[in-house]
């Protein structure tokens, strides 16, 4: 679990790199310089801050793997594989069951636009990436070890209703994402934390 924590890093928004092998990214956005080039990319919807084609190809190599919905799939070139909520992927030794996200309270992401999460399991350890998304009761059927969810309101979940959708997944850490870059701030990161506290283990990472 640890080994796998180590290897997580945020780079900020809903971006986040797993750099053990294979090297994983998910919703590559505003990369810096040498960050390493990817395996698997995963892409959990079109929108320009989850879907960045000048981002993906600063890591794609020929044989990068890229999983995602078909609006966003067709902004990219390469090996793009295009999924739907209810499948599940296998890549190399990566399992990757796709899950929905979407929003119930406004009108950023509907559930009929087939926008995506991401539950994948590396060495056992499954770490599901929420997406763009509102608590949904799919989030029921979601069996994490790490939950990566969003926190900032607006376009996406609130700091309190991401604490009830914690408490629903149950993961053994949740990781709060979605603030700092366009709208959000550490203050819905520390409040996710202080209302689990006691409850989930929360931490909250520093940009890189
Ligand atoms: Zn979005």
């Amino acid at each position: 679990m640890e080994k796998i924590l180590n290897h997580l890093h945020w780079l900020g928004h809903d971006c986040f790199l797993y750099d053990g092998d294979p090297v994983i990214y998910f919703d590559p956005y505003e990369l810096k310089k040498g960050k390493p080039k990817a395996d698997i990319i995963l892409i959990t919807h079109e929108h320009f801050d989850h879907c960045s084609p000048e981002d993906v190809r600063k890591i794609q190599k020929s044989d990068t793997t890229i999983i995602t919905d078909s609006k966003s799939a067709q902004k990219l070139k390469g090996d793009v594989r295009v999924v739907k909520p209810g499948d599940s992927i296998t890549v190399g030794n990566i399992k990757i069951e796709v899950h929905p996200a979407y929003n119930t309270n406004k009108q950023f992401h509907p559930r009929s636009s087939g926008m995506l999460s991401f539950l994948v399991t590396i060495d056992g350890v499954s770490i599901y990436h929420a997406g763009d998304t509102d608590l949904i009761e799919e989030m029921g059927n979601i069996r994490a070890d790490i939950a990566l969810l969003p926190v900032s309101g607006t376009y996406v979940m609130t700091a309190e209703e991401a604490v009830e959708a914690a408490l629903k997944i149950n993961p053994r850490i949740a990781i709060p994402m979605h603030y700092g870059s366009i709208v959000g701030s550490e203050e819905d990161a520390e409040k996710f934390k202080k209302m689990l506290e006691g409850k989930i283990d929360v931490r909250i990472l520093t940009k890189e």
